[in-house]
């Protein structure tokens, strides 16, 4: 069958290339029953837009329906635990095969399987920063908070999305406190990147040197929609790198791959893995 052949060409391009260039995204988390945000063709399948930056920053009331909603959904993302993807991905780092993971993910599951050498490219959703002083608090704390300023809240089902995000359809966001930094007073906000947001420059620079110095890329659960990821790929091949991707549906640059397997991420990298 076609994903037996799949599976074959992919343990053949890990035996050719001693040393990879990991890309992650959010295939490798759904087996952790994290959400993806898109489907097969790479199109957006949550109901509403995802929050930007610009509009964070400046509206108290998208703020409130932010953190509302992220309270039922970090109670999700907090127990989540890693899969065989990401045991598989940390197996090939103490085999010194890996020259740096770059994650998409803001979940901390490659580090929780023990990678080491990871880059968190979007940031990551277990701290939460003040936008104004710096200051850096565990989200764990602040989710405490939360649910003690709004105890009605901390009760509510949702469907979880990817970055502890939830979808609550019609709830009234209003009366929702949102305790700023005690500190200095400043606006709190998860340490992601945000849509509309950069990604930290030294983030960028640290994967770009080690994709010059590996023999290729894997992109292992993206669709390379968002451009953050996408350049990793182009910047690949511009240094005529191998690229293998594991995605189940199409990816930005499927042009661009020099081989390319349809399969869930766990199923994938477990059976390729040893
Ligand atoms: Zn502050």
């Amino acid at each position: 069958m076609a994903e037996g052949i799949d599976l074959d060409s992919l343990r053949e391009f890990l035996g050719r290339h001693a040393r990879l260039f990991v890309l992650t995204g959010a295939g490798v988390s759904t087996d952790s029953g994290i959400p993806d945000y898109r489907d097969a063709d790479g199109e957006w399948k949550r109901p509403s837009r995802p929050v930007q930056f610009r509009e964070f920053m400046t509206d108290l009331a998208t703020r409130k329906r932010y953190w509302a909603r992220g309270v039922v959904g970090w109670q999700h993302l907090h127990r989540a635990a890693p899969n065989d993807a990401h045991r598989a991905l940390a197996r090939l780092e103490r085999a010194g095969r890996v020259e740096l993971l770059v994650t998409q993910n803001v979940d901390r599951l490659h580090q929780a399987a023990g990678s080491e050498e990871v880059v968190d490219l979007h940031g990551r959703a277990d701290v939460v920063r003040c936008m104004s002083c710096e200051r850096r608090i565990p989200r764990a704390d602040y989710q405490a908070e939360l649910v003690g300023l709004n105890p009605a809240w901390a009760g509510l089902g949702a469907r979880a999305a990817p970055d502890g995000d939830a979808d609550l359809a019609g709830a009234d966001y209003e009366s929702f406190r949102v305790p700023d930094c005690a500190a200095c007073g400043g606006t709190l906000k998860p340490d992601v990147v945000f849509f509309g947001e950069s990604v930290p420059r030294e983030r960028v620079e640290r994967a770009m040197q080690a994709l010059a110095h590996a023999d290729a890329a894997l992109v292992i659960g993206s669709s390379l929609m968002v451009f953050s990821g996408y350049r990793f790929a182009r910047a690949a091949s511009e240094l005529r790198k191998p690229i293998a991707a594991v995605n189940l549906g199409r990816t930005r640059a499927d042009e661009l791959l020099t081989l390319k397997v349809e399969a869930t991420c766990a199923r994938a990298l477990a059976a390729c893995i040893a």
